[in-house]
């Protein structure tokens, strides 16, 4: 018996351990893989940590003050440069003016492109504070990025929409036009002051969480399949656990079995938003909640690559990379001015979406992007040190008006004890929000403990 469950060892689950532990609670947490930190998942290339999931903390943000509480490593993300790479071409400038005449387009597209830049430029001015969204302007929120761009020439449209996707997952007509601002515009504005990295990866979050829990039993393969409530109000839970791997990390092994039951007082579903409905049995205005959650798929290629010589030392200073009518959508490089002779690029394939079979190393689906990739940099060419490939099912939960608008309800518990945090819960998404979840519904559990010191 536990006072709570958590299900699921992201960011949100690992943050709510953290907070009710402290606070004297008796915790079990089950994830269904072998490693802790979901979706904020870094590896390593040869011997640099990349993220292939989760790249930046937002300043100022939940998560932004949890890496400083626990002591993670940070420097602040400061891009100099904007790219786009079109028509086989990739142009990487310090002004927008000169990349905008560099571009292999026609001079119609280059001026609305350039006075689109000017627009949304003004628009990033006229709404942010030190890189941070002032409170929407009326109406501005319910507006779509896709708003901004459907006027556009159709080849200036292309460029724009992969933008839009690699920096925030959302095609421009499920994005809201304020997180339009955060997600792509500043990095036509090189906003300094917004992003801030994790030096070890974004995992390092999570893993400095875990490695800080000293009661609570952690599951690993332990996949919940059911959660049902007994007639006392507890929650029964039954997971499959895989024999051999199934030990708890910090408890003493007991038999390793295949199906692994409990009963909790209450739990917290920190799982992405479409593996909840198959576990429990909910409400019908809590299924109608869940379903105003997208969290579609996407696809990532994480390279390194040797930049010590004087012909390639320029690259260094790449950031953010456009590139329209490739498999991915950007190429990002979280620490550009480094300057120590190597480089990591990460490609973000949103509009690809999940493709099962990246994640098999013998498919050369790898192989492929990096090819891709070869014809973005072809300069890179005998220069990559490593490279790695991951593909997501539920990448990030998008940031819509209609999810925006069934909040109060994804926050609301079942019988005020199931509860419900992850980044689809969040206002925000994104680890923050998972982080800033994990807060909000361990306060919750703990107002219903009189004797709680949190
Ligand atoms: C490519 C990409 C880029 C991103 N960029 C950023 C970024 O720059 N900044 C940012 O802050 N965020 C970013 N995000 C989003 C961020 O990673 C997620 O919002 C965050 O990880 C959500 O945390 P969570 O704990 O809610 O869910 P998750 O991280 O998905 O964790 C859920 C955990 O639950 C486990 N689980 C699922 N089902 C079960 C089950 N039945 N039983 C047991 N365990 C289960 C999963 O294995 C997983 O470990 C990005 C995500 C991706 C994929």
């Amino acid at each position: 018996m536990y006072d709570v469950a958590i299900i699921g060892g992201g960011p949100a689950g690992l943050a709510a351990a953290y907070n009710l532990e402290r606070a004297g609670q008796k915790v079990v947490l089950l994830e269904e893989t072998g490693r802790l930190g979901g979706r904020a998942k870094t590896v390593d290339i040869h011997g640099e940590p990349v993220n292939m999931g989760a790249m930046f903390v937002y300043a100022g943000t939940a998560s932004h003050e949890l890496a400083v509480e626990l002591g993670v490593a940070l420097e602040p993300f400061e891009p100099t440069t904007f790219g786009i790479h079109v028509n086989g071409e990739t142009v990487v400038s310090t002004d927008n003016d000169d990349l905008v005449e560099r571009l292999p387009l026609t001079e119609e597209s280059r001026n609305e492109l350039r006075a689109f830049i000017d627009r949304a430029t003004s628009e990033y001015y006229a709404n942010t504070v030190d890189g941070q969204l002032r409170p929407s302007t009326p109406g501005f929120g319910e507006e779509s990025a896709q708003s901004r761009i459907c006027d556009l020439p159709q080849d200036v449209q292309e460029i724009l929409t992969a933008a839009i996707r690699g920096g925030s997952v959302a095609h421009p007509s499920q994005l809201s036009a304020t997180y339009a601002l955060r997600y792509f515009a500043s990095y036509l504005v090189k906003e300094k002051k917004n992003r801030v990295v994790s030096l070890g990866g974004m995992e390092a979050i999570p893993a400095a969480l875990a490695s800080s829990l000293q009661s609570t039993e952690v599951r690993l393969h332990h996949r919940v399949e059911t959660i049902r409530q007994d007639a006392e109000g507890l929650w029964n839970l039954k997971a499959s656990a895989e024999p051999h791997l199934s030990a708890p990390v910090n408890q003493d092994a007991g038999a390793a079995t295949e199906t692994w039951n409990a009963t909790s007082r209450h739990i917290i579903m920190a799982v992405p938003a479409p593996r909840i409905a198959g576990m429990v049995q909910l409400p019908e205005w809590k299924s109608k909640a869940l379903e105003a959650v997208q969290t579609p798929g996407s696809t990532e290629l994480g390279v390194v690559v040797d930049i010590s010589t004087p012909e390639l030392s320029g690259m260094d200073d790449w950031s953010f990379i456009v590139t329209a009518g490739r498999l991915f959508d950007v190429v990002i490089n979280s620490r550009p001015g480094r300057k120590d002779g190597t480089a990591q690029f990460v490609c973000y394939g949103n509009s690809a979406g999940y493709i099962e079979d990246a994640n098999d190393s013998a498919s050369g689906v790898l192989e492929q992007w990096l090819e891709e990739f070869l014809k973005v940099a072809p300069q890179l060419r005998g220069r990559i040190l490593g490279a790695s490939i991951q593909s997501w099912r539920h990448c990030f939960s998008l940031l819509t008006p209609t999810r925006a608008a069934a909040l109060p309800q994804l926050q609301a518990p079942v019988d005020g004890t199931l509860h419900f945090a992850g980044d689809y819960s969040s206002e925000t998404a994104g680890t923050h929000g998972a982080y800033a979840e994990a807060k909000r519904v361990t306060q919750d559990i703990l107002r219903s403990v009189p004797t709680a010191t949190y």
